[in-house]
């Protein structure tokens, strides 16, 4: 049995860069992570330090964290889909797959984009055309098309069309990252899901899919909402969940929590403090915590 590879997302702060995600990731007893280079929400970028990369490098071999297994989330406010910012949109994510490369990184994660003012076919051709634009480098970074909920115009909402644009697009230098809130969210049954990979090879291919997101979902199958729960609190369960991440066909892939910070009550929007320690030590002694909320409100209580 090899080593599970898990992790979750981590912040990326200019001061710190890779240095500090690298630490975080371990705070958690990680051997992965995921970031934004900078928020997720805009577009500013600052420049990368060599000098900070280099020290996280050595920081991640004296802890055996495999650089092939960290990954890059591109903002989402990105959207190849749309017609109006498509040249913007372009020259970002061309300049984000520069990052990427400059910090050795292999994967970005991509949310294919959003039908707004446009049909879904239009789309779905503007997002092929960007990729194709964008992949039309020397750089070695794969982009890895996100399956989505379905919340609103999203492309992106089954395996069909992610393999309309991986056909479109014809990259070997383009893949998959699936997300287990939403593809549930998409309508797809989690329970079984040896049902949901064997059709996730016919029609896109397992040798595509190099990421793999690790969410509980707030709502039922097919609701399209995408609200991320944590580990075991939502609507997949822990045990559908620790199958997926025990997948034996899933062995080599990336695995990364993107639950919810806890907050001081469910109707509370403050984020107190990031479950991934905790949720990451569920996972590996494959036993749920039922009192996991509960316990970190108790500790961070003021
Ligand atoms: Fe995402
Ligand atoms: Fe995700
Ligand atoms: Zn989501």
């Amino acid at each position: 049995m090899k080593e599970l590879i898990i992790g979750s997302h981590v912040s990326f702060k200019n001061d710190t860069q890779l240095l500090g995600s690298v630490k975080e990731a371990l705070s958690y007893n990680a051997n992965t992570f995921m970031f934004y280079t900078g928020a997720p929400q805009n577009t500013n970028r600052g420049q990368i330090n060599d000098a900070l990369t280099l020290e996280a490098y050595k920081l991640m071999r004296e802890n055996n964290i495999d650089l092939a297994n960290i990954i890059v989330h591109a903002p989402y406010i990105v959207n190849l889909a749309n017609s109006n910012n498509f040249d913007f949109s372009v020259s970002f994510l061309i300049n984000e797959t520069e990052r990427c490369s400059l910090l050795g990184i292999k994967y970005l994660v991509l949310h294919p984009g959003s039908a707004v003012n446009v049909t879904r076919d239009i789309a779905i051709s503007n997002i092929i055309r960007g990729l194709k634009l964008i992949l039309d480098t020397n750089y070695d970074v794969m982009i890895l098309l996100e399956t989505m909920a379905g919340k609103g115009n999203e492309i992106g909402r089954d395996f069909e069309e992610l393999a309309t644009i991986i056909n479109g697009v014809s990259s070997s230098k383009l893949g998959v990252c699936l997300d287990t809130c939403h593809i549930s969210d998409a309508g797809y049954d989690i329970s079984n899901f040896d049902e949901v990979l064997l059709e996730f090879d016919k029609k896109i291919g397992l040798d595509k899919l190099k990421c793999l997101h690790i969410n509980d979902s707030k709502n039922e199958r097919g609701s399209h909402k995408d609200r991320h729960e944590n580990i075991g609190f939502g609507y997949l369960g822990f045990n559908n969940l620790l199958k997926i991440i025990y997948h034996e066909k899933l062995q080599n892939i990336p695995k990364i929590l993107e639950t919810p910070y806890i907050t001081y009550d469910d109707n509370s929007k403050e984020r107190i403090y990031p479950p991934y320690k905790e949720e990451i030590a569920m996972i590996r002694n494959k036993e749920f915590d039922k009192d996991m909320i509960l316990n970190i409100r108790k500790a961070n209580q003021t």
